[in-house]
């Protein structure tokens, strides 16, 4: 498998994807172009936040499978379309907090002393006491708009200058915000009253601009503003005005709308305006941390063990996975059996889960069903993109639990219908699954290797006719269930295991067979 790393990584997390026989190349210097020129060789990309994996990126990669985003923000990864292309967007969250935090930390201090200009003043061989004179955050109050792990780090780091802390963060609960001593606000309560504003939220259709005209119009005259979460969260021009009009007292800036800013970006010519070229993350601790923890993330992807942050994929850790493998396994052989029988052709699919693994996160058996269903008659589908694919052919998923069940530990109970509906039951024991019941007859078999099913009256010389028939062809049946649903007679479900697919001839002599109602061949 061969990855290139187009942004640099620490050079532990490449040289632990080689050990491990990955073929990696490290271009740091590729413009989008020579980018677009050598994609299609590789199935894994790894980026920083520099390089820009776009619709056209995508379209080129015709042998991606997978993007690991060393760092947070996915914000230059177009993660909709990777997922509409099968494609896993893996990032290393968690790695590089500390370090952001202490960065804005860093920032903040220099914003409010002015330490920057400071420095310059001096080696330019002044002594201007006067000129820097600056505030205490002592008894000041910060607003942290995104209480979440930067947010929270600098929250608990701000609270050692004995300052106030207010929270915008819809998402979070007030326990969470409590535990940090911030008070959970609304963003027009934290606007109004904090003399400080430090921005922590991903940069998503929501936030690009959430910190623009209106918003300074009710912030307190003289507000500092610090962003090291993404550019275009704060509106460029807006805040230019601001600072212009003294509403903010001064600005420091990580992250802008383009990066690197234009030289005649207005901003950058303020005396108000501290400015860092995208460093948050760019401690040694940090880099060797998302860097190692994508290179694993890679290499577990390639040897098919879960991995732990997907962007488009629920995460679980490897002992939910290890659990939840063989009803992944089970739900992909369903969705291909009931593809099978329903000649394709379906609209509505309904999941149940009874018992244990009700309590499970069961997204990725779901998904797996999907595979399955789509698998026969749809290239390129997998459980990343059979979501997507669902929505995009308008097919209702409903899902359901039933924590309480008889008989079984866990059963998963599929229905899959355009009018015509088939229903499906297996369970697991262990690492073992099987498939207990077919619409209403009960059946018990592993579901692997070819199968034929079939619907037959039942009545004398059925079966030996199609024993006769399979024998004729050279094909062998090594199992057969015949369930029998209700009293002698009516309409019986038949199973056949046998050594090789039948031809579409075979299949269609047995149809033609007396008592024969029908016959679907799967491969399982
Ligand atoms: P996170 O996902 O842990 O936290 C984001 C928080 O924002 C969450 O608690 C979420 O509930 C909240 N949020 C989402 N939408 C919101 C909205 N509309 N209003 C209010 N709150 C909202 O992310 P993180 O790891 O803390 O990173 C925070 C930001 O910092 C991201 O933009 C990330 O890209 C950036 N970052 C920058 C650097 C750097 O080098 N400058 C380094 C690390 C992270």
């Amino acid at each position: 498998m061969k990855v290139i790393v187009t942004d640099p990584i620490a050079k532990e997390a490449v040289e632990l994807m080689e050990k491990e026989g990955l073929k990696v190349d490290v271009k740091t210097d590729l413009d989008e172009e020579e980018l677009m020129r050598i994609i299609d060789k590789y199935d894994a990309i790894i980026v920083r936040s520099r390089t820009k994996i776009t619709r056209e990126i995508i379209d080129r990669a015709k042998n991606l499978k997978v993007i690991g985003r060393a760092g947070v923000g996915v914000d230059n990864i177009d993660v909709d379309y990777a997922t509409e292309k099968g494609i896993l967007v893996v990032n290393a969250p968690g790695g590089n907090t500390v370090s952001a935090a202490e960065h804005t930390i860093g920032l903040l201090l220099s914003l409010i002393r002015k330490i920057p200009q400071a420095d310059r003043s001096v080696k330019e061989g002044k002594w201007e006491r006067k000129k820097f004179m600056g505030v205490e955050l002592r008894g000041k109050t910060i607003g942290i708009i995104g209480l979440g792990r930067v947010g929270y780090e600098v929250a608990k780091r701000v609270r050692a200058f004995e300052m106030n802390v207010l929270a915008y963060d819809p998402y979070i609960s007030e326990e969470r915000a409590k535990s940090v001593g911030a008070k959970l606000v609304s963003l027009e309560e934290l606007l109004r009253n904090s003399d400080f504003i430090s921005i922590h939220v991903p940069k998503t259709k929501e936030t690009v601009n959430m910190i623009s005209y209106d918003e300074f119009r009710i912030m307190k005259d003289g507000v500092y503003i610090i962003n090291t979460a993404r550019g275009g969260i704060v509106n460029e021009n807006a805040l230019y005005e601001a600072l212009k009009s003294g509403k903010v007292a001064g600005a420091a800036l990580d992250v802008f709308e383009k990066e690197p800013p234009d030289s005649d970006n207005p901003l950058l010519k303020l005396d108000n305006v501290i400015a860092t070229p995208h460093i948050g993350a760019s401690t040694r601790e940090a880099q060797m941390m998302v860097g190692i923890a994508i290179a694993k993330e890679i290499i577990n992807f390639f040897k098919g063990l879960p991995v732990r942050n997907a962007v488009n994929l629920p995460s679980i850790t490897s002992e939910e996975y290890r659990h939840l493998m063989p009803y992944i396994e089970l739900a992909e052989k369903m969705g291909k059996l009931a593809c099978a029988r329903l000649n394709g052709v379906f609209n509505r699919v309904k999941i149940t889960f009874g018992g244990e693994i009700a309590r499970s996160n069961t997204e990725l058996i779901t998904r797996a069903l999907l595979k399955g269903l789509f698998e026969q008659i749809l290239s390129d589908v997998n459980i990343v993109s059979a979501m997507h694919i669902a929505k995009e052919r308008g097919i209702t998923i409903e899902q359901s639990r039933m924590e309480y069940i008889k008989h079984y530990r866990s059963l998963v109970e599929v229905s899959v219908g355009n009018g015509k509906e088939i229903r499906i039951v297996g369970t697991s024991f262990g690492d073992e699954y099987r498939i207990i019941k077919i619409d209403k007859y009960k059946v018990d078999f592993i579901p692997k290797g070819h199968y034929i099913i079939s619907l037959h009256e039942d009545k004398p010389g059925v079966i030996g006719r199609v024993g006769t028939l399979f024998g004729k062809h050279n094909i062998n049946i090594a199992g057969m269930i015949v369930g029998r649903h209700g009293k002698r007679g009516g309409i019986q479900l038949m199973l056949l295991l046998v050594d090789d697919p039948p031809t579409e001839d075979v299949l269609k002599k047995m149809i033609k067979l007396d008592g024969i109602i029908d016959a679907t061949y799967v491969y399982l």
